[in-house]
């Protein structure tokens, strides 16, 4: 086939691993590319749109950057094309040179434990997709809930604690959908729990998301200082900060607090009991055995709660026909270069982010990630001549019966969010409905 030396790349998803592998490939300098990016929504960002809490702003702060590498007149983004039901692994490969699989992690693990499945016990995943406003959410009701506990002590369930304590009139400057503001002000959380099976010095959250969360105003902490005893040599930087920053909250006075934080260390969810809803969780006390190995010790106490939000981490899920490990649930790959059944490097195909790595790190752990995985297909792309004849995927997908969104779409509801957020004297409000969403997105003003 004729080619004029460009090389083309798709990328799936648009989350930041996506594009910040859009952003590492227009910054190589060994070929001309053009880089296709698709997502299943509308709207680019993943994550930082749907994941990271609506109240850090200051981590919302990069998309800016993110949208100026997909504004690149080398990037077309295509919204509404889902992997699998709009475009196929076989058809991607056919029509360009490397696929970069960015698609992050889309499921979360479950407890495992008895009474698990009682309305009341959800996941922090679903949660968060709620106050985020993705237009996949299940609405979350909290009414009648007088107490809410999360299982994991990372930064998930500092989140979700963090957004059911904060004062309501501070959330309202966040662009969280109306309905999520008025059920978090409807209904006051008065004690929430987040219950970790290890020690405080084993947390997985981050010193300042910590901070943060014990810095609520008019919230008591309540944490048995024997978890703080920590008499260990703790040489782990975050560990230090954590138990520092415990210690200071720890001596805190709250004068008549509106909300309590207890913080159980050393717990393990055993049992979740309830007639026809989640009425309490058993927890069992844990210790670490010889072998480091985490073990029972038969002492088991019972909380009241009517929400038990889960938040032991998310897992990534099988791409249709994409290897896959089913164990570690990320795409095999040796530092992104995708390997497939045989145990070969698959020549066209890459994983970025968490399908590549596993749901770790902040937003900004994947962009030397990403730049690690485009290294490698620069590397590969480079070595080999151009395959395929550059085409438009904009008419190969309408010729599909695809309708697939646009950048400019993109801008127009950014746009509507803007003016639906100035009508209720805020900044920017989410839409978060499918059906306003595609209307926006697909209202193009056209005859
Ligand atoms: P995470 O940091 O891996 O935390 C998972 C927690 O669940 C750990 O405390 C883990 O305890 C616990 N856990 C796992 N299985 C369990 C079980 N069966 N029973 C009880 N507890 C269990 O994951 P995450 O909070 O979902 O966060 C994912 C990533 O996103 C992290 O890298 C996080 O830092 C990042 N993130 C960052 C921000 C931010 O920067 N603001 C916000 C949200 C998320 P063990 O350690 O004992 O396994």
């Amino acid at each position: 086939m004729e080619t004029n030396g460009v090389r083309r790349v798709a990328v799936i998803g648009a989350g930041p691993s996506g594009i910040f592998a859009t952003q590492a490939l227009l910054a190589q300098t060994a070929f001309e590319v053009e880089v296709d990016v698709f997502d299943r929504m509308p709207t680019p960002f993943g994550l930082v749109r749907y994941g990271v809490a609506p109240d850090h702003t200051g981590i919302k702060g990069v998309t800016p950057s993110l949208a100026r590498v997909l504004e690149s007149e080398r990037v077309s983004f295509f919204g509404l094309v889902e992997f699998g039901r709009d475009v196929t692994r076989d058809e991607l490969l056919a029509r360009y040179d490397a696929v970069v699989y960015a698609a992050g992690a889309g499921e979360d693990y479950r407890l495992g434990v008895p009474g698990e499945q009682l309305p009341g016990s959800r996941s922090a995943r679903a949660f968060v997709a709620w106050y985020s406003g993705h237009p996949d959410a299940t609405p979350q009701s909290l009414a009648g809930v007088r107490s809410a506990v999360t299982f994991g002590v990372g930064n998930v369930a500092v989140d979700v604690a963090r957004i059911l304590l904060a004062d309501p009139d501070r959330l309202s400057t966040t662009d969280m959908p109306q309905p999520v503001l008025d059920e978090l002000r409807a209904h006051r959380v008065p004690d929430v729990w987040l219950v970790g099976r290890r020690g405080p010095q084993h947390a997985t959250f981050t010193t300042p998301e910590l901070r943060a969360l014990l810095a609520l105003d008019g919230v008591a902490l309540d944490i048995d200082p024997e978890d703080l005893a920590v008499t260990d040599d703790i040489t782990d930087r975050r560990a230090r900060g954590n138990l520092e920053a415990l210690r200071a909250a720890q001596g805190r006075r709250v004068d008549a607090p509106r909300a309590r934080l207890h913080l159980l260390f050393w717990q393990r969810p055993v049992r979740f009991e309830g007639e026809e809803a989640l009425e309490a969780v058993l927890l069992e006390r844990t210790a670490l055995g010889a072998d480091g190995s985490l073990v029972g010790t038969g002492e088991v106490r019972r909380v009241a709660t009517q929400l038990a939000l889960r938040a032991i981490g998310y897992r990534g899920v099988p791409l249709a026909g994409v290897p896959f490990d089913p164990v570690r649930h990320v795409i095999p790959n040796a530092e992104g270069r995708v390997i497939g059944p045989d145990g070969v490097a698959a020549p066209q195909e890459y994983a970025a982010g968490w399908i590549k790595r596993g749901p770790v790190g902040v937003i900004g752990t994947n962009k030397s990630d990403a730049v690690q995985t485009v290294g490698h297909l620069v590397a590969d792309l480079a070595a080999r001549p151009p395959v395929f004849a550059p085409g438009d995927a904009h008419a190969w997908l309408s010729a599909k019966g695809v309708r697939a969104s646009t950048f400019a779409d993109w801008l127009r509801i950014d746009a509507a969010e803007e003016s639906l957020g100035a009508s209720r004297g805020r900044d920017r409000t989410k839409v978060a409905t499918w059906d306003s969403l595609t209307s926006i997105a697909l209202d193009r003003g056209e005859d």
